[in-house]
């Protein structure tokens, strides 16, 4: 492995001019199986990575560069880095050496400038102590129970490197979402028969791909993605709800957020290795229907919570190509919570209140969705008899019979009901099988 990492520097050392580039800015992110660390370059260079044993060190050498910026650990992010430090072992190389806690697998890469970075030179340090999470493990095993819980994966979109949309009094998209996730958590398991996992649970970067990877491995009954909106104009305001469009997206404001989202993986810093990945989805995509009929149902029954609560975009689930809505077979939908470009929906994110109330709205719909639609087998599926129904404004007894997918003469009958009028605030049984 570290053989073939010394082939690559060398090929990158031959074709590229010896010119001088300069440090300017030092991150590390630390998230359960690895440390990133990233340096901001002025322009490409080659570069040069090994490691010391006795005590444990990485080395980087960047050919012909310099360092302007006092190089200062961030010790919260900083996982298995102990510290940091630089030096000239020759006129034309800058050294970084870093101090590690044990010893690491490295991966490193460049990446080319984005709208908010420069050229940038990613280690990643895979320390060898470190195991994969065993909640993931505990969730596999719950699906074999009788009356298992529904798994929701709750992800909270961008992280680390990658900030996602910043409002005006410099909010971040990736602080405010990652609080309104653990809000969702809480709020599901709160609810007998449901469990949340959270994809991240902390200020890292995680890949697209990767994302919807966890879900799957939590076997995950239905995919969250957690986001706050940007737009150029300030004025524009409220949630939206967003499902995988195949063929495109529903609108041109809706492919520029697509665009913007998935810019994420530039951003955050994916390896080279993801795009095996991509050429496998695009196959397993063509087994996608039955995922997306799923996606659509839950994304409009999180629409209509919403409507109930709050303040709405577009009264309809959007459609776009988000990448982290790809998964061919965990029901997936992406919240806009609000725009943070508006400013008072850039203070509400960061309140404590509204990111409560905008849990409760999402979990009433996942509610509503699986109550509607349980997977067999599942505490719901088992517990769902005498379900009530709360008429809202704009219901029909038709709609109501389709979301719950039992016939209308059903529900009439359980209910007493000979027309079709039905009044807001009545409770509806809703029969079960
Ligand atoms: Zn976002």
């Amino acid at each position: 492995m570290r053989q073939r990492l010394i082939i690559a520097t060398m090929l990158l050392l031959s074709s590229l001019p010896a010119l001088a580039a300069e440090v300017s800015g030092f991150r590390v992110w630390a998230d359960p199986v690895k440390t990133r660390a990233v340096l901001d370059l002025d322009r490409k260079t080659a570069y040069k990575l090994f490691t010391l044993e006795n005590p444990h060190r990485v080395v980087v050498d960047l050919q012909g560069s310099s360092i302007d910026i006092p190089v200062e650990l961030d010790e919260e992010h900083a996982g298995i880095i102990k510290s940091v430090r630089y030096g000239q072992p020759d006129k034309d190389t800058l050294r970084v050496v870093f101090d590690l806690s044990e010893g690491a697998e490295l991966k490193s890469f460049l990446l080319d400038p984005t709208a908010q970075y420069s050229h940038r030179l990613v280690i990643d340090l895979y320390s060898k102590s470190s195991r994969q999470s065993s909640s993931l493990v505990k969730h596999v095993s719950n699906i074999s129970k009788p009356n298992r819980e529904v798994v929701i994966a709750v992800d909270a979109g961008h992280g680390g490197e990658d900030p996602g949309a910043i409002g005006r009094k410099k909010t971040q998209e990736k602080v405010v979402v990652l609080q309104i996730a653990r809000e969702l958590k809480k709020a599901i398991d709160a609810e007998p028969g449901m469990k949340a996992v959270l994809t991240r649970d902390g200020d890292y970067y995680i890949p697209l791909r990767g994302r919807y990877e966890k879900a799957r491995k939590a076997r995950a009954d239905l995919f969250v993605s957690i986001h706050a909106d940007a737009f150029t104009k300030r004025s524009v305001q409220g949630s939206s709800v967003f499902v995988l469009s195949a063929r495109g997206a529903s609108s041109e404001f809706a492919r520029l957020l697509a665009d913007s989202e998935n810019a994420s993986d530039l951003v955050g810093g994916v390896t080279l290795n993801d795009k095996d990945d991509m050429l496998a989805s695009v196959l397993l995509d063509l087994s996608q229907s039955a995922t997306r009929q799923a996606s659509n149902k839950v994304a409009s029954d999180i629409l209509r919570a919403m409507k109930r609560r709050g303040k709405v975009h577009k009264p309809h689930v959007g459609r776009a190509n988000f990448m982290v809505l790809k998964s061919p077979d965990v029901p997936s939908v992406l919240v806009e919570t609000a725009f943070i470009s508006n400013p008072g929906e850039e203070k509400r994110l960061t309140e404590k209140e509204f990111q409560q109330r905008m849990a409760r709205t999402i979990t009433r719909g996942v509610k509503d969705y699986f109550y509607s639609s349980p997977p067999p087998g599942t505490w719901i599926a088992a517990n769902r008899d005498g379900l009530k129904y709360v008429v809202a404004r704009g219901d029909t007894l038709g709609g109501i019979a389709n979301r719950y997918s039992v016939s209308l003469t059903r529900l009439r009958s359980a209910n007493n009901i000979r027309g079709d009028v039905i009044h807001v605030g009545r409770e509806l049984v809703i029969p079960t099988s």
